[in-house]
């Protein structure tokens, strides 16, 4: 069995669905079984549902309501544009207005208090994938394929992490099999909703923004599929965002380490924990375009390739440098595990760590929101040592970025950084800090933000990349 999984764009426009069951119906031709289905909200929504409920906390009666009103004129549209049937079409319509009612109710009591918690915005924010799901199901139904919207809560088991939820599979497997298998058997396309799940106690959660993808590798595990799809935008796994880089190309293949390495360096084409549930049952992941479905895209599997070396370059903004400097940093043993624990406690995560071979600072990277917070935290876990002088200060340098060269070829090849550092000095990009991942699939450097988009530019002409 086949677990496919369509983006918000995939799913942007009621033109868009119709396309999706077309796909599915092919899947189902040409697997002779029918493919589980996992949908996103169309693009936008979850944005605009966050915004909602963003401004109703804040004290603005109105924003909610229009968003209210734009989201129903738009999965309104889809309706008229991929269900022919008006008996259906209305039905759908009741429902989307009874959710967005639902959704109106919500804010309305979010403004009341006041106050937002993250379950509350997990709550508001998953809206978005019931109201698509619903109307992909119809969108089928119109073709002649048999579907069946399926509500994800009522399968991923989550932990309480409102916001980046994960999936507790000893709940979810047997849920999962039970409630779609049969779907399957009958030759009904399950049509589930992405992004969303909900704690053993029913309260809905969500695993994180990007993370339908996440949620069709959750299923494709569950399912022991044979394959899972991503279908999106682009021609697959491409060598660097082709948003800033024009002449990227799509990687035929790639292993699930080094496209985790990407993701989690900043490629959004997936997001940075879908490999997890396939990789260790070795389940290829394709990765196809919905606006161009004969291209071949990209095959994830287990499989390292060393061609090209270099597989991609990736990048992340809006990062701040922090800087703990002093002599007293010198053979004191603990400094370190101390700072790095205050970090911890404040619950940011690093992106990137390095020391002075001459002990005398560490120096992080951290994402600019949780600046603040990190610095105050590291501040008073020092307290004493800022006081007598042994450390002289805290530090933090905003609007920095990473850029990340990845690929499993690289490990033990010499050259490479060298290569790196040629292509930026050549166009005059300062490196402000160097970092081998201890995969060494990775180099990680810190340059400035305005450097970014030029830095990953020059690598990528350096490597060749635009040539594969
Ligand atoms: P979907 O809505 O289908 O989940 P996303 O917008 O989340 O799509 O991800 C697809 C986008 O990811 C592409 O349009 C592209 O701009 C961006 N992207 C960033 N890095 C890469 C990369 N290395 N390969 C392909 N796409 C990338
Ligand atoms: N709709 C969700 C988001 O925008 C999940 C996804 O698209 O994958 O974050
Ligand atoms: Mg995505």
């Amino acid at each position: 069995m086949i677990v496919m999984k369509f983006g918000g764009t995939s799913v942007g426009t009621g033109e868009r669905m119709a396309n999706v069951a077309r796909l599915t119906q092919r899947a189902f031709e040409a697997t002779g079984q029918a493919p589980v289905v996992v949908v996103s909200a169309m693009n936008g929504v979850t944005n605009s549902l966050r915004r909602a409920a963003e401004t109703a906390a804040a004290g603005d009666p109105e924003t909610f309501r229009l968003i209210r009103r734009e989201l129903q004129e738009r999965h309104f549209q889809a309706i008229a544009e991929c269900v022919a049937d008006v008996e259906l079409a209305r039905g759908l319509r009741a429902e989307v207005s009874e959710l967005l009612h639902g959704f109106e109710t919500l804010c309305q009591s979010i403004y009341t208090l006041g106050e937002l918690t993250p379950r509350g915005m997990d709550a508001v924010s998953g809206l978005g994938e019931r109201l698509s799901a619903r109307i992909v199901a119809a969108a089928m139904r119109s073709l002649g394929l048999k579907a069946q919207m399926v509500e994800a809560t009522e399968i991923i088991i989550t932990d309480d992490q409102f916001g980046a939820a994960a999936p507790l599979f000893e709940e979810t497997i047997p849920r999962a099999q039970a409630k779609l298998l049969p779907l399957v058997q009958e030759g009904i396309v399950p049509v589930v909703t992405g992004f969303i799940g909900a704690t053993r106690r029913g309260v809905p959660t969500t695993l994180g923004r990007g993370s339908s993808d996440y949620s069709a590798t959750i299923l494709g595990r569950c399912l022991n599929a044979q394959e899972v799809w991503i279908w999106t935008d682009v021609d697959g796994v491409m060598t660097a965002d082709p948003r800033i880089v024009p002449d990227a190309r799509t990687l035929p293949t790639i292993s699930y380490g080094e496209v985790a390495e990407l993701s989690f360096f900043g490629a959004k084409v997936l997001h940075p924990m879908t490999m997890q549930p396939v990789a260790q049952m070795d389940i290829p992941v394709r990765v196809l375009n919905s606006f161009n479905p004969d291209h071949p895209g990209t095959l994830i599997t287990n499989r390292p390739s060393d061609h090209p070396i270099v597989k991609g370059i990736t990048a992340i903004r809006d990062l701040s440098l922090i800087t703990v400097e002093g002599r007293g940093m010198q053979g004191v043993p603990g400094v370190a595990g101390r700072v790095f624990t205050a970090v911890a406690r404040s619950g940011a995560s690093v992106l990137m760590i390095t020391q002075s071979s001459s002990e005398q600072s560490i120096c992080f990277v951290l994402r600019t929101v949780d600046t603040p917070g990190v610095v105050k935290a590291v501040e008073d876990e020092l307290a004493l040592e800022l006081m007598r002088g042994s450390i002289d200060a805290v530090r933090s340098h905003d609007g920095m970025a990473i850029i990340a060269v990845v690929g499993a070829g690289m490990r033990g090849k010499p050259g490479i950084a060298v290569r790196v550092f040629q292509a930026l000095a050549e166009r005059n990009i300062n490196i402000v800090s160097i970092a081998q991942g201890s995969s060494e699939y990775n180099l990680s450097l810190v340059v400035a933000q305005e450097d970014v988009d030029e830095g990953v530019r020059a690598i990528h002409r350096q490597f060749g990349l635009h040539e594969i």
